[in-house]
């Protein structure tokens, strides 16, 4: 095909799900200009997955609606549907795909959302009629009719959807029975307690329950009549539905340049290793600042979130992922939600009462909260959950009040917090603060700043026991040595007249003491008096940046975009925090360059 001819698409979206429906939306809401176009492998318009395995079944199709939007949403803002489109090449280099059916479009910003794909079984009859399996709504189609006309029903699998699903067909009437292969329900949460919850919930509205056992083969003629387990039980059913988890599509990356391990590898910011291309939702392989791991979250609040943030970073932004993952289900009568990441943890507390069938499981590590299993609890303590989990909150003092469900979890953080504002003077103020503060041996959890705050926070993060020592060094090295004059009035402003004209040494110097060795640095070009690069050395001399995401004491700085006047926070714990940040938030007066922080000013 000739070049000319290949389609050009600003910003192309592989997959049509939830992240890439999300992303198209926000990118037209964000501004975008350009041209926006969904690839989608299927043949219907972007839908919620998370109905299929619940309502759909127990109600029917005709009273589940599960469009994300119809299709006038996309028509009205100009984004361009293709449905059947199964990409199967992506050729970094000319930035171009191909999809199944040699169709070729460019891009400009590519958006990878290709989800996830459901594990199969391959054990002897697995292609029997009969045999199910859910992801798609075809798949919950062909299941919704498949158990119409059936009495007996096996569920093969542990996961969230399997015991979804398990409660769905003993919903519509059907004898069911769940066989897993470990010996935990709900194995993710690796919670005997959660298991056995659900164990004798499940078997209360008599669902059979087989642990241990794999499918050693499906037997039957054309259709299946019966799982015989891996120890030789026969069970007979008349259909059976398998939910053994997914895997990332990522099959068509192979070779294409973009790096994949366990699905496709991004920054906090969701780019690949290839600029100006991003991944999100169920495909994304992310670094998750909070968790500082790698993190592959299969829910539908991450596809969301995520396919937001793709959008925005797409068009120029770069906005970091910190967010704690969500995620909730709702069997039988029963509502749960799981916030965080409960495999990551050593330790776990159960709260609340288990007979009551109101409790949670909280996840520890290093006595700060990982993730946490809820069960019919309110949004208030899922929320103080997240938040406890996003701040990394040392639960040392309150660990023992935990299990009991009375005590508030959003009482559970006890953090001290040191508020700094800005303003020339205040900035020696705050230095005795913080000698009479380490004085008594009080340390802060976190330090916020603004202004010369911003300078002080820092160094406090940066020395989390010895601030005093750091601080009164630091402002020692940038203060000024002003000729003694017997009126305080002269005084100051000699020393007015002498920062102005000379600068101040480690701080900053005036542009007129400068060589012009190019024509950039003539007067005539200058957009500014002053050169602060000597405040950004002396800093460095104080703030190791490199380390403070490692400090025990959480740094926050805040600054206003000018262009925009919007407040922006950056965070040690999810950002990169450098001299630039601190000068940012510094807001220099008048004569000095404006600061830039990944493009904003
Ligand atoms: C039955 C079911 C129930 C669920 N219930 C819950 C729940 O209760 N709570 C919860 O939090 N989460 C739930 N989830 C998970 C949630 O739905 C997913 O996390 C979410 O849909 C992920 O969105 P996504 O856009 O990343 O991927 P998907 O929704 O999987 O969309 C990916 C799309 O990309 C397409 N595609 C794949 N490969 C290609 C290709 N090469 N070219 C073009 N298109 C391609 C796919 O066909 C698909 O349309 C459930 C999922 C399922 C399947």
């Amino acid at each position: 095909m000739h070049s000319q001819e290949i389609p050009q698409v600003d910003f192309l979206l592989i997959g049509g799900g939830l992240a890439s429906a999300t992303a198209a939306g926000t990118l037209r809401a964000a501004g975008a200009e350009g041209s926006i176009a969904i690839l989608s492998a299927e043949t219907t318009l972007p839908y919620h997955r998370p109905p299929l395995s619940k309502c759909f079944l127990v109600k029917g199709p005709d009273k589940t609606n599960i469009l994300i939007h119809d299709e006038a949403f996309y028509r009205d803002r100009d984004i361009d549907i293709h449905l059947g489109a199964r990409v199967c090449w992506v050729d970094v280099g000319s930035r171009t795909i191909e999809t199944d059916a040699g169709a070729h479009f460019s891009f400009g910003k590519l958006l990878i959302a290709t989800g996830a794909g459901v594990n199969r079984l391959s054990a002897p009859g697995a292609d029997l009629s009969g045999v199910h399996y859910l992801h798609t709504v075809n798949d919950a189609l062909s299941l919704y009719r498949g158990i119409e006309r059936v009495q007996r029903a096996v569920v093969v699998g542990a996961s969230f959807i399997a015991m979804e699903l398990a409660a769905a067909l003993a919903t519509r009437g059907i004898a069911t029975t769940l066989m897993a292969k470990g010996h935990l329900l709900y194995a993710k949460l690796r919670s005997p307690e959660v298991s056995e919850f659900f164990a004798k919930y499940y078997r209360g509205r008599d669902i059979e329950l087989i642990f241990g056992e794999g499918v050693k083969e499906f037997s039957g003629t054309t259709r299946v009549e019966a799982v015989v387990t891996s120890s030789g039980e026969i069970v007979p059913c008349d259909i059976v539905a398998v939910g053994i988890g997914v895997h990332p599509e990522i099959g068509f990356l192979r070779n294409s340049g973009i790096d994949v391990d366990g699905g496709i590898l991004v920054n906090q910011y969701l780019e690949t290793n290839r600029p100006g291309i991003y991944a999100a939702g169920d495909v994304a392989n992310f670094y998750d600042p909070i968790s500082r791991t790698r993190s592959r979250v299969e829910h539908w609040d991450n596809a969301i979130k995520q396919g937001r943030i793709a959008a925005w970073n797409m068009l120029g932004e770069r906005q970091s992922w910190r967010t704690v993952s969500y995620f909730f289900s709702d069997v039988f009568d029963l509502t749960f939600n799981v916030v965080g990441a409960t495999e990551k943890a050593g330790e776990h507390i159960i709260r609340g009462s288990v007979e009551d069938r109101s409790f949670s499981v909280l996840y520890l590590g290093n006595n700060r909260l990982r993730g946490a299993f809820l069960l019919e609890q309110s949004f208030v303590e899922g929320k103080a959950a997240g938040a406890l989990i996003a701040n990394r909150s040392d639960l040392t003092a309150t660990k023992a009040k935990l299990p009991d469900g009375r005590f508030p979890l959003n009482q559970a953080a006890v953090q001290t917090v040191l508020i700094l504002q800005g303003g020339g003077a205040l900035g020696g103020f705050e230095c005795g603060v913080v000698k009479a503060l380490e004085e008594r041996s009080i340390y802060p959890d976190l330090v916020a700043g603004v202004s010369i705050g911003a300078f002080n926070a820092a160094i406090i993060a940066a020395n989390p026991h010895n601030a005093t020592a750091a601080l009164e060094a630091f402002w020692r090295e940038v203060s000024l040595d002003t000729p003694n004059v017997p009126y305080e009035g002269l005084q100051r402003a000699l020393s007015s007249l002498q920062s102005l004209v000379f600068g101040v040494p480690h701080f900053f110097r005036p542009r007129w003491f400068e060589p012009v060795l190019t024509p950039a640095q003539l007067p005539t070009n200058w957009t500014n008096f002053y050169d602060p690069s000597p405040v950004k050395a002396t800093l460095g001399k104080y703030v190791a940046f490199d380390k403070l995401r490692d400090s025990p004491v959480r740094l926050v700085l805040t600054a206003v975009d000018v262009e925009t006047g919007q407040l922006v926070i950056f965070d040690s714990y999810v950002d990169e925090i450098t001299p630039e940040h601190i000068l940012a938030s510094g807001s220099l007066p008048p004569g000095f360059p404006r600061t830039t922080v990944d493009g904003k000013h």
